[in-house]
């Protein structure tokens, strides 16, 4: 099928190249002429694992990158809408790029097209879009609106495109559901599964092939706020359950495994730290939360949910300040800028935020990440921050090291090198990565989230056996 993404973001990129893959015809399309020509050009401007490796199978022959939105809109017979939905002031979505992008849509469309919401968008966003394309057709012209909410996670974008827990398709004609299903046919079908070269799935649970949800368009906008915000919930109450643990000398980690062992609630998202943070849960829970306030429904919970996550992030400064006694003039390792592990987007990262509460403090930071730097180094300018090529240089006479990012590689340091390397042996952990008892047993001061603070174990003395008579 011929298939346009306007928006080369996180999930237009991926869907691009995702749906090239499955071995539709792809034309993507963004109003930044740069990031355009650079796609062209061959470079990948995210980092995302498999997606270098789909963009060069496919770039020039499935898979092709305009700066004309009438290019890919004309020559389609679906168009996804991708672009970002960000937060206004006041909470709710900023939606007028969804509108400028549907409004050249109704300008180009010449033939029946089914467009298609993939950005997040709030309840009713389809019927607008309905209203916004007819109002700028240049000529009666039948095309529908279509919702298809998308779930990947940055940093397993491609496996979570290819692999997905579900695929949800919310329409309200008959036409435009046939011709999604068959958009995502290879993937329902398991056609795509047995294929030789398909990219190979991320885990031996994922549920082959995944199960198709058709639902009303008002449904599909719901179900994608409603995931959004119980995930940012499950991770606001285990941080809320952690901080009870650390009043009480429990260990969270011990808890979450009692608690995530019930199959009605599960281990995943059971991950205390210093709180979400990324391009998509702020936001969400707010604009979900305005939704609500709009349809007469004070959906207070989700107050508290972001406001536990703000206090999660001040605990942890408040963990530091008590660990180091006084902040000013502190040099900090800080092993992590991304908002998690796998990707480079600092989006309300929790580890940028806490990065300037630090350096108000009059810290000096040394920070690394294998993947944020470049975009950290333009959002932290001028402030008291150097880039470090290595976790053990960023730690090289450090007063403390801070981990913040969940990171696969800062789990895994070589803990004498780094502890040789700080000039105090202090590791404050917002991510729970090592064991405690691990921990004091290689000589360090380790606080973490949720588990009590462990001091270095003190190696017993020699003992001296002495010989001889006794007097
Ligand atoms: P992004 O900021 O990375 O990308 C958006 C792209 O849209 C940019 O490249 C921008 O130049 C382009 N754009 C904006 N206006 C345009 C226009 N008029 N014409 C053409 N291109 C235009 O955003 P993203 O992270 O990919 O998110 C896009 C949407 O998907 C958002 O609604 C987001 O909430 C949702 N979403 C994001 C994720 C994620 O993990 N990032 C996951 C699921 C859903």
């Amino acid at each position: 099928m011929r298939v346009a993404i306007v928006g080369s973001g996180y999930v237009g990129l991926v869907a691009s190249a995702c749906f090239a893959e499955l071995g539709h015809e792809v034309i993507c399309a963004d109003n930044d002429a740069e990031k355009i020509a650079a796609l062209t050009a061959g470079e990948v401007p995210i980092h995302e694992e498999f997606l270098p490796e789909l963009l060069a199978r496919h770039r020039g022959r499935h898979l092709s990158f305009t700066g004309s939105l009438a290019e890919a809109v004309r020559n389609s017979e679906v168009v996804f809408i991708a672009v970002g939905t960000p937060p206004t002031p006041q909470g709710d979505a900023d939606l007028s790029y969804v509108e400028a992008v549907a409004r050249e849509i109704g300008l180009q469309l010449n033939n029946y097209t089914v467009i298609v919401e993939k950005s997040t968008v709030p309840v009713f966003t389809c019927q607008r879009v309905r209203r916004v394309v007819a109002m700028n057709a240049n000529a009666p012209v039948e095309f529908d609106v279509a919702s298809n909410p998308e779930f990947l996670r940055e940093g397993t974008a491609v496996t979570d495109f290819l692999y997905p827990d579900r695929i949800v398709i919310g329409t309200d004609t008959e036409r435009s559901a046939r011709i999604l299903q068959r958009l995502y046919e290879p993937m329902t079908s398991g056609a795509y599964y047995g294929r030789p070269n398909a990219i190979a799935s991320p885990s031996a649970s994922v549920r082959i092939p995944p199960p198709l949800v058709i639902t009303s368009s008002q449904s599909a906008e719901l179900i994608k706020h409603a995931s959004n915000a119980f995930l940012a919930m499950k991770i606001s109450f285990i941080n809320a359950v952690a901080n009870i643990c650390e009043a009480v000398g429990a260990d969270v980690t011990q808890v979450c495994q009692g608690v995530g062992l019930d199959t009605r609630i599960g281990q995943r998202f059971l991950r205390p730290g210093i709180g979400w943070g990324g391009s998509c849960f702020p936001k969400d829970v707010m604009a979900f939360r305005a939704v609500a306030q709009e349809c007469g429904y004070d959906f207070g919970l989700l107050h508290e949910v972001t406001r536990i996550n703000d206090e999660q992030r001040n605990r942890f400064l408040r963990k530091i300040r008590n660990t180091l006694w006084t902040l000013k003039g502190k040099r900090l390792a800080v092993l992590g800028l991304a908002f998690k592990g796998g990707t480079d987007d600092i989006r309300e990262s929790p580890a940028i935020a806490l990065i300037r509460d630090l350096e108000q403090e009059s810290c000096a930071i040394a920070a690394y990440d294998p993947a944020a730097m470049d975009r950290a180094r333009v959002e932290l300018e001028g402030l008291n921050v150097t880039f470090c090529t290595s976790p053990y240089e960023a730690a090289h006479d450090a007063d403390a090291l801070l981990i913040l990012t969940d990171w696969d590689e800062f789990g895994a340091l070589d803990l004498p090198r780094l502890r040789n390397a700080l000039k105090y042996p202090i590791v404050l952990d917002g991510r729970n990565l090592y064991p405690t008892d691990l921990m004091a047993e290689q000589g360090f001061t380790y606080a973490s989230v949720g588990r009590p603070t462990v001091a270095p174990v003190q190696k017993p003395l020699l003992s001296v056996t002495v010989t001889g008579k006794a007097q």
